[in-house]
């Protein structure tokens, strides 16, 4: 059963050159209790997708079309004002990217989390510093303590253990994680992401976890999609998708890392750059100009994302098995 379905999503920000997308009729899943990693080259939509799941795109942006249905909420794009506020930090739970920074310096733990309880209208507040204590705890902090901690006296680790605290606190059924690891050193890295996937468990949440680290997420994610210049370009079950990835820009993400290809020295990184909302191609396939295995189709038409195997959907005009095989046909001139 999904827990949040979006469908068709399609947020804009303006710039100099006017209303560009930075998704692009967007479509996915988050199934209940299933973790679902997000990855994508910096620049391809990532954050503002997750953005959208809490219709909290930042101006100068704006979801321009789509729906984003939650299980119990409805269709969070037509909610505003109070209804909004409670959903954000109630039944969704983020860790927004960089939010290491995002705690207030002047307030202690403790008390930003009444300021949270209060701005939910929770009336056993006692109990919900509880609970932030026993979710602390489990992540391996000192709950009293860290409570009564400004953020300056926490390493980079604990805060981004705190993010996840107050993430959880409300009884989020969904969670939405943006690099919840970035810039943290692999061995903490390892232990966030063992706790998020060890509360998910206990919690039977639907989980978003949004990476360029694909090496990072093959550890725990159970789904995979990956983003490119603004679309979901192929999704389907983790180990399936990295053993037999069908995009040929999946194929290249996979093999830029050695983490999972295990080979330092194969690990080739992708030639090219990840193009920008100003650069993205406006016809065709998005993938094209750096795709060795693009076909005179990507100049004319954009693939559109479609299921070709149960669990697994893939935007491509080249046949799979030719993708997996790995032997590009003779360009056509794009
Ligand atoms: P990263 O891995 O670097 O976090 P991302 O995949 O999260 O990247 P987004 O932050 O969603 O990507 O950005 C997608 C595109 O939208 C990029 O081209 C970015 O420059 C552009 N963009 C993001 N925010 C804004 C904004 N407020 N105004 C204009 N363009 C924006
Ligand atoms: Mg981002």
């Amino acid at each position: 059963m999904s827990e949040v379905q979006v469908r068709g999503l399609t947020v804009e920000y303006q710039t100099s050159a006017g209303w560009l997308p930075a998704v692009a009729g967007a479509s996915l899943d988050l199934r209940a209790g299933e973790i679902t990693g997000l990855v994508g080259e910096s620049g391809s939509g990532k954050s503002t997708l997750a953005l959208s799941l809490l219709n909290a795109v930042p101006a100068p942006g704006r979801i321009a079309a789509g729906s984003i249905e939650v299980a119990g909420v409805g269709d969070v794009v037509r909610l505003t004002g109070r209804q909004l506020r409670k959903v954000r930090g109630g039944e969704l739970g983020y860790v927004f990217q960089a939010s290491q920074n995002s705690l207030n310096p002047l307030k202690t733990i403790g008390k930003q989390l009444l300021d949270l309880g209060r701005s939910h209208e929770v009336s056993d507040l006692r109990a919900l510093i509880a609970r932030a204590k026993d979710l602390a705890n489990r992540m391996g902090l000192d709950g009293d303590r860290v409570l009564d901690s400004y953020q300056h006296e926490l390493s980079g680790g604990m805060r981004q253990r705190v993010g996840i605290v107050f993430a959880l606190v409300l009884n989020a059924k969904v969670l939405i994680l943006d690099e919840p690891t970035t810039a943290l050193d692999m061995l903490s890295q390892a232990s966030v992401l063992d706790i998020v996937r060890k509360v998910h468990d206990e919690n039977q949440l639907s989980t978003l976890i949004i990476t360029h680290d694909i090496g990072a997420i093959s550890e725990i994610a159970d789904r995979l999609a990956v983003m490119y210049g603004g679309r979901i370009v192929e999704d389907g079950p983790l180990l399936d998708v990295l053993r037999r990835p069908t995009h040929p820009y999946t194929k290249a993400l996979i093999g830029a890392t050695a983490r999972i290809t295990g080979d330092v020295d194969a690990a080739r990184p992708l030639p090219g750059r990840p193009p920008d909302l100003t650069t993205v191609a406006r016809v065709g396939c998005v993938f094209r100009e750096r795709c060795p295995f693009a076909v005179a189709a990507c100049a004319d038409t954009e693939p559109p994302l479609e299921a070709w195997e149960a669990g697994r959907r893939r935007a491509c005009h080249v046949e799979p098995s030719t993708v997996l095989a790995g032997q590009p046909g003779t360009p056509a001139a794009v």
